[in-house]
């Protein structure tokens, strides 16, 4: 088995999968060390495959706009698989004054950011969409968002990676990472070591336990959201759904069955004893929110729901930066519930990083420092 790389990638989510393709694109030797039995398990094979600009802090904007612009429209055919991505808008509703409010205030920033998102009435939303109910009195509507499968996409970047020579060991769990006097670092797994130039983590929440073990802590907490599926309809509308105060989000796939989310994160206190199923409690919830915004959908069937943890960051942005203290550690980590449209992008500053190049898109506000300043000032 191999134990060396130029490049160890701690993580197979999207994340882990988009980095190793473009690395070994670049013709570099990488090891995914994945604690599970398969790569996806974690968010990236669980999430409602929103690929969205609008309603973007200002300090990732430029990583979806980069990536709806440059890769996503033809990752498919670079891929080799479809994606079955879809770029026909996002409309995010509004049914009070207050939401309008809030759609108006994301609006203008995006604006200001160069992003093409206007407000739309009523009228205008029932003309893009007409399924949606009459209390829908606005919306934002960014005509360029969209939506992916995240299953299939996770997998194609996987199977590319593999394809151009990329190593993935399953049942790898990292329990640390060791600074080295050399050129080199470590990462250490329940089984073995492993040694490379850079080490990505890209663990999700579990990367904060890992970068602990050199004295690096990004502030994240794992949070649970629940997802649901439901049985196949003939086509209705392919645009992404959101809402102002975001009580679900969702699409319908190219199966034909919606794919829908609740916004509000799972009380962890009903979670004890749930394997891998959100409660009914939550799952109706959902449900109610999503017929008071498209009744109908009143006959459809839910035939599945599951929830997935992200790696929810105090700031809800992710940390996307080189470790001064540990160098050759870099950091991937904090995507907060909105890692997967960005992936294509992430990964490929993440590659121009492991090769010691300037990134193609700004990230300088994702880096690490604004956590270590932060403590040091008190704050
Ligand atoms: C229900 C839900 C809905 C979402 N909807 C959207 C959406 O619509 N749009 C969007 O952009 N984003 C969405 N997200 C967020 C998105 O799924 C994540 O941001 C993205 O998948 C993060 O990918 P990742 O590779 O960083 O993490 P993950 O997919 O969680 O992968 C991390 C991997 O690291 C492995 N790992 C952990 N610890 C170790 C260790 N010690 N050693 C080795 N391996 C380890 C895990 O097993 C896992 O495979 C959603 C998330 C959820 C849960």
């Amino acid at each position: 088995m191999k134990t060396s790389a130029d490049v160890i990638i701690i993580g197979g989510g999207i994340i882990g999968c988009s980095t190793a393709y473009y690395l070994a694109q670049k013709g570099k030797k990488v090891i995914v060390l994945e604690k599970g039995k398969g790569i996806g398990y974690g968010g990236s094979g669980r999430n409602g495959g929103g690929v969205r600009q609008s309603g973007r802090d200002p300090r990732e904007l430029p990583l979806a706009m980069y990536g709806v612009k440059n890769l996503w429209p033809h990752l498919s055919e670079e891929l080799g698989t479809d994606v079955e991505y879809y770029q026909q808008g996002n409309l995010r509703l509004g049914k009070t004054d207050e939401h309008l409010q809030i759609l108006n205030g994301l609006t203008d920033v995006a604006v200001s950011l160069g992003l093409d998102v206007r407000m739309v009435t009523g009228e205008e939303v029932r003309d893009i969409c007409p399924h949606l109910s009459d209390r829908v009195v606005g919306a934002s509507w960014c005509p360029s968002d969209g939506h992916a499968n995240p299953l299939l996409t996770t997998l194609a970047f996987y199977t590319k990676a593999r394809q151009l020579g990329v190593t993935f060991l399953y049942e790898q769990s990292v329990i640390s990472i060791k600074k080295m006097a050399g050129p080199t670092i470590k990462a250490i797994t329940t089984r073995q070591e492993f040694e490379a130039e850079k080490i990505i983590l890209a663990a999700g929440y579990e990367s904060r336990a890992v970068s602990n073990t050199v004295g690096v802590d990004v502030p994240m907490q794992k949070i649970a959201l629940n997802t649901l599926v439901t049985n196949a309809q003939p086509p209705m509308f392919y645009q992404m759904l959101g809402t102002a105060t975001a009580d679900f989000y969702g699409h319908q796939t190219t199966h034909g069955s919606f794919v829908f989310g609740g916004g509000s994160p799972l009380d962890p206190s009903i979670m004890k004893g749930v394997a891998n199923q959100p409660p009914v409690e939550s799952t109706a919830t959902t449900c109610k929110g999503i017929l008071s915004y498209i009744p109908a959908l009143k006959h459809v069937k839910v035939v599945r729901a599951w929830f997935g943890f992200i790696d929810y960051c105090e700031d809800k942005v992710p940390v996307l930066d080189h470790v001064e203290e540990v160098p050759g550690l870099i950091l991937a980590c904090g995507f907060s519930g909105h890692g997967f449209g960005i992936a294509p992008a992430v990964g490929t500053v993440l590659s121009e990083m492991a090769c010691d190049e300037v990134p193609s898109i700004d990230i300088s506000e994702l880096n690490y420092r604004r956590f270590s300043d932060k403590r040091k000032s008190g704050l």
